[in-house]
């Protein structure tokens, strides 16, 4: 039983945050693990399994989800339980509420999808916990440089845990050599960031990995990690 608090100011978030961020990604999950213990929840969209399989050599027990647009590539689902196999951990896949599959709602308005799609299902998961864990990594794009190893976040009251929140791309590159783990097979087919089907374009080498997400639009993330306005949400006077 943790007699420690759970729901963490902004001074104790910064003050964990310099003590944390100089420290190895194991480090880090492992400082979570112990002091959230089941109040934490790692999300993967297993584009890359870098994150899933270091939490899961932390401890197989660390619950690592994959929110399931049901618009997913089938390499991804696949890749997924390839990892969850390989990790010996235990994979869970949360899908939409409310929302048929076929429902191509991203032809109308991909705000709106990936607010019922995407957004909602994490607020669901996180409802009643107090640490979310993800794989942003600063060198991912433009809007993630200023990721922080421990963050609030400040839409969902919880605590955002980013332990490779500082890996280049040749930071994870070894990673994934040393632990012999392979690449959604995706990745050499060009997509250098892999979401849904619908949304995600193969991009030329060297150019910006996120520029294949919404390719034409002004999009660049989901909403969970920028939440956006959900037009879905909102209440019509
Ligand atoms: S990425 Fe596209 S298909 Fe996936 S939830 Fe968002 S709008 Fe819908």
């Amino acid at each position: 039983m943790s007699h420690h608090p759970l729901h963490l100011g902004v001074e104790e978030v910064a003050s964990f945050n310099r003590q944390l961020s100089g420290e190895s990604a194991e480090t880090v999950i492992e400082w979570a693990n112990d002091y959230f213990d089941h109040h934490m929840v790692v999300t993967s969209s297993f584009g890359d399994a870098t994150l899933a399989h270091l939490a899961w050599s932390v401890s197989p027990l660390i619950e690592v989800v994959l929110l399931d647009t049901q618009f997913l590539f089938q390499e991804t689902l696949a890749f997924a339980r390839d990892i969850e196999h390989r990790s010996g951990g235990k994979l869970t896949i949360v899908q939409p509420e409310g929302i048929s599959p076929d429902v191509e709602l991203w032809k109308l308005d991909t705000d709106a999808c990936c607010a019922i799609r995407k957004v909602a299902p994490l607020e669901r998961l996180l409802e009643g916990r107090h640490a979310w864990m993800t794989g942003l990594r600063r060198d991912d794009s433009t809007t993630r440089a200023t990721t922080q190893v421990i963050e609030l976040d400040p839409f969902r009251d919880v605590i955002k845990i980013n332990p490779i929140a500082a890996w280049t791309d040749a930071d994870v590159a070894s990673y994934k050599l040393r632990h012999g783990l392979p690449d959604n097979p995706l990745t050499s087919q060009g997509y250098a960031s892999i979401g849904c089907w619908p949304c995600t374009r193969p991009v030329e080498p060297g150019a910006d990995p996120r520029s294949g997400r919404w390719a034409g639009q002004d999009k660049t993330e989901c909403g969970l990690h920028e939440p956006r306005v959900s037009r879905v949400s909102v209440t019509t006077r």
